[in-house]
């Protein structure tokens, strides 16, 4: 028997809000591009999107494009979800080698869960979701 693979929610049943802060995050995964909020003062990185720089408390913002590599920092696996008792989950909480001290959380879909591990090389892939928006996903570096 094999294991089933991770996989994602239903596009249909996730949906995403955004505001002043966020939308350019969003805004580029539509364009499959991957960015992180650095301080335009100080160099910081932040994720998720802050008004204020945590180092400097600018308010100062360059939207920097990542090249869309990522290493596993933590990570759980979910066997079903409310109305879906079939479905896996690998929910995981990513480095972003491209904007060090950033983290972002995503899903890992593709990979027998079994091997998913901590410092595990990944890299981003785009899924469309409700209202013509995209979420970033990850999936296993060859
Ligand atoms: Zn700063």
């Amino acid at each position: 028997m094999s294991a089933a693979l991770a996989t994602s929610l239903p596009a249909e049943i996730v949906q995403i809000t955004t505001d002043a802060y966020t939308e350019p995050f969003w805004l580029a995964a539509k364009e499959d591009r991957l960015v992180a909020p650095k301080c335009a003062d100080c160099g910081t990185f932040r994720l998720p999107p802050t008004p204020f720089c945590p180092e400097c408390r600018s308010k100062a913002v360059d939207w920097t494009e990542l090249s869309g590599r990522a290493e596993v920092f933590s990570y759980s696996v979910v066997h079903g979800f409310p109305g879906l008792p079939d479905i896996t989950l690998v929910a995981a909480v990513l480095d972003l080698p491209d904007a060090p001290g950033a983290r972002l959380i995503g899903n890992i879909v593709d990979v027998d869960p079994a091997v998913v591990h901590i410092g595990m090389p990944v890299t981003v892939q785009f899924s469309t979701i409700s209202d013509g928006w995209k979420v970033p996903q990850f999936r296993p570096l060859d």
